[in-house]
């Protein structure tokens, strides 16, 4: 792609994308010195190296398209995962916050909080940004309350020894990002502060915690979850999310917990599971439709048993 193109974007950003990016709490200010632009179907979101110099354009969908066959996010072709935000490095920032996600990084930015992320999602992180961000004296990492999130975190807290991990208030739900923490809880700057000081250098071991607590079902709960498993397809079920191809007894698609370029996701009909090779996430049919919808594990079911047409009322009668 041509740089050149990034201006005209920059100036073709509609009202409405641009409230939409301040309800986000992006600022004006931000907007502008991150050059985003419109492409007429995308927000575009260029990224830059550490010496200032375009690298390469990730999109994010229109919000308003409602299609959930259109990614959410893409990056431009044979673009290779960068760090959004690398100038810090240069500028040797006291303190820096790695958060998921483009837009959250522009949120942190725009209430004066020094932060990068990985245009290559949660899964990726190279240890060369790590060894790079282990000069900055205070590393927070902040990631999505989901799997894949908590997954990288631990991952990155491995690179940086003396990184400590932020954690989403729980009460915001699975897959709240730091995006969610202002605009939903109408947090501010100090409040964000705080919770950097009650980060720990360790992450606990919550995920596997949050899901015994999810999965401890009655006997009675646990029948009617076969059931609903055995009447619900999984490659059914997770090909409304991705295109699926066949390979032998497996199916395979490109992950949407992650930036996948490949097909990294794989479906095993024979074991009604599926597993990313690129971020890891897996599970049942149970903890896709949890992970894609944000559910918890009692609406994932209530979805599934209504798509299989088994009532309700048998799973919650315990
Ligand atoms: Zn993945």
């Amino acid at each position: 792609m041509n740089p050149v193109l990034l201006e005209p974007w920059q100036h073709a950003l509609p009202p409405r994308i641009r409230a939409w990016l301040h309800q986000r709490l992006i600022s004006e200010d931000i907007i502008t010195t991150a050059k985003l632009g419109w492409t007429g179907k995308a927000l575009s979101i260029p990224i830059f190296d550490q010496h200032g110099q375009f690298a390469f354009c990730k999109f994010r969908k229109d919000p308003d398209d409602r299609d959930p066959a259109t990614p959410k996010y893409w990056s431009q072709l044979g673009a290779r995962a960068a760090l959004y935000g690398c100038e810090h490095l240069i500028h040797r920032r006291e303190k820096i916050v790695i958060c998921e996600g483009e837009l959250d990084r522009l949120c942190l930015e725009s209430q004066g909080i020094a932060a990068v992320t990985s245009t290559g999602g949660a899964g990726v992180f190279k240890t060369e940004w790590g060894k790079a961000l282990q000069a900055i004296p205070e590393v927070y990492v902040c990631f999505d309350n989901d799997a894949a999130g908590w997954k990288g975190a631990r991952r990155v807290a491995q690179l940086i020894p003396h990184a400590k991990i932020a954690e989403i208030p729980p009460e915001l739900g699975l897959g709240s990002d730091v995006t969610d923490f202002f605009v939903r809880l109408g947090k501010r700057r100090e409040d964000f502060l705080a919770l950097l000081a009650e980060a720990r250098p360790l992450p606990k071991e919550r995920p596997e915690k949050m899901h015994t607590e999810r999965r401890n079902p009655t006997k009675h709960t646990d029948a009617a979850v076969s059931q609903i498993k055995g009447h619900s397809s999984i490659e059914q079920m997770i090909g409304q999310y991705l295109s699926l191809r066949r390979s032998g007894r497996t199916y395979m698609g490109r992950c949407i917990f992650h930036d996948d370029r490949v097909p990294s996701l794989a479906v095993y009909p024979d074991t009604q599971s599926f597993y990313c090779f690129g971020c890891g996430i897996g599970g049942d049919v149970i903890r896709f439709l949890m992970e894609a919808e944000h559910l918890t594990f009692r609406d994932a079911l209530k979805v599934l048993a209504h798509d299989a047409s088994t009532p309700w009322k048998k799973i919650s009668n315990h």
